[in-house]
C-alpha cells in the first residue's frame, strides 16, 4: 500500500471542479444564476461551438468591487451567507461559493466588472486556476465573463462531452429555463452569432413562456394559482388536448430555482389521471414557493436536486393547483359551448 498524501491544491481543485462544473450549460447555469443574484435586468448569454470554445454572460447587475475580484474567485468565498444558520433560509441561487472557483480551475477566464459609482472597473484574467492579470478599465456597470476553452486541462472531461451541437442544445435548454424562472428579467441568448432566443422581461409568465415555446403552445396554457398550507404554486400548465410522448416540457421551480422533483412530477400527473391517454404526459412550467426553511437546496452541488422537508404538503399542493385549474379551465370550456 503507498503512503497517505494529502493532494495537491491544483488537483484537489480539479477534483471539486469536476463535481460542479460537468459540461458547459453547467458553467452557464452557475454564471447565469450569479447575474441573476447580482439584481440584473438585462442578461445576454453568447456561445460558440456549444460552449466549449467560447461563452460570454453579460449583465447589468450590481457589479464586482476591483479589490474583491480575486477573491469572488476563491473556492468557499461568497457574500450571500455569513453563518451556518443562513444555510436555513436560502433566497439566492448561489451560495456555495464553488461556481467562480470551479469554472477558473478547468477554463481560461477573463471578467470585466464595474460596480455602480465607481469611475473605473477592473478586468481580471484567470487560467486554470492562476491568475494572469488584474488591472482597472473602464467598462459598463455590471459584469461581462468569458470563458474560453473549457476542459482545456482535463482531457478526460473534454473527452466526455457530446458534439457542438448537444452541447449548444443543453445550454440552450438551461438559458430557457432560467428566463422561464426570472419573467422579469430580459434573456438574449446568441448562439454561434445568431440570436436564438429573447425574452422582455415584462414580468409575464406566459409572455415569456411564447418567447421560449412558441405561441402555439403558450395558447394551450391553463393558468394555474393556488395556495394549500403556506405553500403557493402558480404558473401554467398545458390543456389534456396537448399530450407530449415525454416528460421533457415539464418544468418545475422552487422558489424560482429550477428543480427536478419525483414528488411534484408525480402529483402534477395524478391530476390528470382522468384525462389523459395512457403513454401520454402533460407539460408545465410551475413555480411553487414555500417558506425556505422548508426545503434544503444544500443536496448536491449543482442544486437541482432538493430536499423537502415535508413531501406530503408539496404533493397536495401541486395536486390540487393542478386538478383545480383543469376543473376551472373544463367548466369554462362548457359554459363558452352553452352560450
Ligand atoms: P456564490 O454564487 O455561491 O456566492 P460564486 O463562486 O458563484 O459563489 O461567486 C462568488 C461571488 O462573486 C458571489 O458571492 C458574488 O459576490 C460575486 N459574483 C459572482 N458573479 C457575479 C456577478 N455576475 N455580478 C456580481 N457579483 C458576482
Ligand atoms: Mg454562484
Amino acid at each position: 500500500m503507498p503512503e497517505i498524501r494529502l493532494l495537491d491544491k491544483s488537483v484537489a481543485e480539479l477534483i471539486a471542479a469536476g463535481e460542479v462544473i460537468e459540461r458547459p450549460s453547467s458553467v452557464i447555469k452557475e454564471l447565469v444564476e450569479n447575474s441573476i443574484d447580482a439584481g440584473a435586468r438585462h442578461i445576454t448569454v453568447e456561445i460558440k461551438h456549444g460552449g466549449i470554445s467560447y461563452m460570454r454572460i453579460t449583465d447589468d447587475g450590481c457589479g464586482i468591487a476591483y479589490a474583491q475580484m480575486p477573491t469572488a474567485f476563491l473556492r468557499h468565498a461568497t457574500s450571500k451567507i455569513r453563518t451556518g444558520d443562513d444555510l436555513t433560509g436560502i433566497m439566492t441561487m448561489g451560495f456555495r461559493g464553488e461556481a467562480l472557483a470551479s469554472v477558473a480551475a478547468v477554463a481560461k477566464i477573463e471578467m470585466m466588472s464595474r460596480q455602480d459609482g465607481d469611475e473605473l472597473g477592473g478586468r481580471y484574467i484567470i487560467e486554470g486556476g492562476e491568475e494572469k492579470e488584474h488591472e482597472s478599465c473602464g467598462c459598463p456597470t455590471g459584469t461581462t465573463i468569458v470563458i474560453k476553452e473549457l476542459f482545456y486541462n482535463t482531457p478526460a472531461r473534454l473527452k466526455f462531452l457530446k458534439k457542438d451541437i448537444s452541447e449548444g442544445n443543453f445550454i440552450a435548454a438551461t438559458v430557457d429555463r432560467l428566463a422561464l424562472s426570472h419573467p422579469d428579467i430580459s434573456f438574449r441568448f446568441i448562439r454561434d452569432n445568431k440570436s436564438v432566443r429573447m425574452t422582455s422581461g415584462d414580468g409575464s409568465l406566459l409572455s415569456a413562456a411564447k418567447a421560449v415555446s412558441g405561441r402555439q403552445f403558450a395558447d394551450s396554457l391553463i393558468p394555474v394559482d393556488f395556495s394549500l398550507n403556506g405553500i403557493d404554486v402558480s404558473g401554467y400548465v398545458s390543456s389534456p388536448l396537448f399530450c407530449r410522448n415525454s416528460r421533457s416540457m415539464q418544468t418545475f421551480f422552487v422558489n424560482t430555482r429550477y428543480i427536478k422533483s419525483t414528488t411534484c412530477m408525480a402529483a402534477l400527473e395524478e391530476a390528470y389521471r382522468n384525462s389523459m391517454m395512457v403513454g401520454k404526459f402533460p407539460a408545465c412550467i410551475l413555480n411553487i414557493s414555500l417558506s425556505p426553511e422548508t426545503v434544503d437546496v444544500n443536496v448536491h452541488p449543482a442544486k437541482t436536486e432538493i430536499r423537502f422537508a415535508y413531501e406530503k404538503p408539496v404533493f397536495d399542493a401541486v395536486y390540487f393547483a393542478v386538478k383545480n385549474a383543469l376543473v376551472n379551465a373544463a367548466d369554462d370550456k362548457r359554459q363558452i359551448e352553452l352560450e
